[in-house]
This record gives C-alpha cells, structure tokens and sequence, in this order.
C-alpha cells in the first residue's frame, strides 16, 4: 500500500514504497511506468482518490492526463456522498494505472461546481481526452460505479 498521493500542478507526488523518496508523476505519463529517481524501484499508480486543491490543478490534470479521470463531486456535509467515499476507495485500488480518481469538494472549490453546473451532491463525471464524456448523480457501490465509468468509455470511443 502505497502513502496517500498528493496533487499539484505538474503531477502526483507519491513516496517511493521502497526509499521513501518523493517522486512526481507527470499527468502526461500516467499510462506509463516511472521509476523512483532514487532507487529506481517501479512507482505503482494512484491507488486511492485524490482530493483536487483548486481549479488549477484540476484544468491541468484533465488536459494532460492520458487515461480517463473519473471525478466525485462531494462535499462534507453530505451524508450520501460519505457512503460513496468507500466504494470510490475500492473503485481506485481495482483500476489503478488504468483511471484515474479525484475527489472536488464543492464547498473548497465552488468554482468547479458552478462552472460544470454540478447541482446535486454526490455526482459522478468521467473525463476522457480532456473533455466530460458522461455523468450521474447519487451514491451508488463501487461494481456500478465501475459499469457505468468502463460504459461511458466504450461509448465515447
Ligand atoms: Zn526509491
């Protein structure tokens, strides 16, 4: 189990499950294997969500990266959205390397729910060469939330 990824505006900074070494993986390489610059260990995907700090980092993060980017609006006073943070948890350790998933609280940025129209709390987007390709609303287990990400994936093809 890797230590919880954190975002910023280049990439994911992820410690090395060998040495310890922070290394970032550049959004654009995603798809690929990158090894720690220090020991050279193989760094494994985002294995959990990844809460989004701000309209920046997310602008980037959805232009660059190579593989779809499923995103959970949330917020912290939503009882529905907590039941859906386990099942986005399980959904992140099953896919890893193959999507991506971020968390955007609407209460830190307001302005990505305002800018997306996000009007209910829990909804779920898909993003795929950088643009949104499906959507839903409501909590649901981490098996449909699955179905509906790989559906919306087949279908932009
Ligand atoms: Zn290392």
């Amino acid at each position: 189990m890797t230590a919880r990824a954190k975002l910023d505006d280049k990439g994911i900074v992820v410690a090395c499950p060998s040495c310890g070494q922070k290394n970032r993986l550049l959004f654009g390489r995603l798809n690929d294997t990158v090894r720690c610059a220090t020991c050279k260990t193989p760094l494994t995907a985002p294995e959990t969500p990844i809460e989004i700090p701000s309209s920046a980092e997310f602008d980037r993060l959805i232009e660059q990266t190579p593989i779809p980017v499923v995103v959970d609006y949330w917020a912290p006073w939503c009882g529905p959205s907590r039941m859906v943070a386990p099942e986005l948890e399980k959904v992140a350790a099953r896919r890893a390397g193959r999507w991506l998933i971020v968390k955007v609280n609407t209460d830190v940025c307001a302005d990505l729910g305002e800018r997306y129209g996000i009007r209910s709390i829990p909804t779920l987007a898909v993003f795929s060469g950088g643009r949104e390709i499906a959507r839903t609303a409501g909590a649901r287990p981490a098996a449909d939330v699955e179905r509906f990400v790989a559906d919306a994936i087949q279908a932009a093809r």
